[in-house]
């Protein structure tokens, strides 16, 4: 499932492929930018932030400003890179964007979001985005403060809003709460120590983002993470059997959720409801 780390690698290989050439032919295979053709102009770079992928293009003859081509992979979105000639290794009615240059071609396929934006557009796109953990421009003082601006929240669905921190997907915040040892649906406020938590995202992402295959343990085994899909096969810490619900919010889809019920105790709400505030004050 693409993450923020899946994203990066995706720029990174994008940018290796495009950046400087001239595109010669472009494809959008959505009813919206059907018609809209960027061959002539220059492919400036690309860029991930958070989950998007955005891939900048110079503007062209009569063209008042750059454009960006703005995707997102969802749940199976991806981009492949091929010489030019080469087979796809994907069925081409999956195709939604294709971007060719004398040598290389650019497919996505099944994007979950692709549209095609003057460049003033981007701020639009992608500019409520929290800090980007893999991003050049990464903060986490300002993730936590947006963290602890709703401090009843599940932080397994605050993990999960690009609001307040972008990259994180649906593997990392079943581990990142494991890894800290809270239940997701701790609120944020009794987490105990959120700025570890933040740090700790950081750095799986960085330690991740360079890999095909993600890894939170350490072990590039059969065991590479520690509660994530694991109902079948247990706690990897504890054995315990994992638990599997689907939790969402008004914010965010029904997700796979993953926990230990034995190192993730479930938070008293009651009390915490309750007594949090004397506890605290
Ligand atoms: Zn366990």
């Amino acid at each position: 499932m693409p993450e923020g780390d899946t994203v990066w690698r995706a720029a990174r290989d994008l940018q290796a492929a495009l950046a400087g050439a001239e595109l010669t032919r472009t494809d959008f295979r959505v009813p919206r930018f059907a018609t809209t053709d960027l061959s002539g102009r220059v492919v400036e770079g690309v860029a991930s932030r958070g989950k998007h992928l955005l891939i900048r293009i110079a503007p062209g003859p009569g063209d008042d400003e750059g454009w960006t081509v703005h995707s997102h992979l969802k749940m199976e979105g991806l981009w492949h890179i091929y010489n030019r000639g080469e087979r796809w290794r994907r069925p081409a009615f999956k195709a939604r964007a294709v971007l060719e240059t004398v040598s290389r071609q650019a497919v996505g396929f099944e994007l979950g979001i692709l549209r095609v934006l003057p460049r003033s557009g981007e701020d639009e796109a992608v500019g409520y985005l929290g800090p980007d953990l893999l991003g050049p421009d990464w903060d986490p003082a300002e993730a936590l403060r947006r963290l602890e601006a709703v401090p009843e929240r599940p932080v397994g669905l605050a993990l999960l809003d690009q609001r307040n921190l972008a990259g994180i997907g649906n593997v990392y915040r079943c581990e990142l709460c494991f890894l800290v040892g809270v239940h997701p649906l701790t609120p944020v406020r009794d987490v105990p120590d959120l700025p570890r938590l933040v740090d700790l995202s950081k750095r799986l992402l960085e330690a991740n983002k360079s890999r095909s295959r993600r890894i939170t343990t350490g072990l590039a085994g059969r065991d590479p993470l520690w509660v994530y899909n694991r109902e079948k096969r247990g706690c990897l810490r504890c054995g315990t059997r994992v638990v599997h619900e689907l939790v969402g919010d008004n914010e965010l889809e029904l997700r796979d959720l993953y926990y230990c019920p034995r190192c993730q105790p479930p938070p008293d709400l009651g009390e915490a409801a309750s007594g949090a505030g004397t506890l605290e004050g």
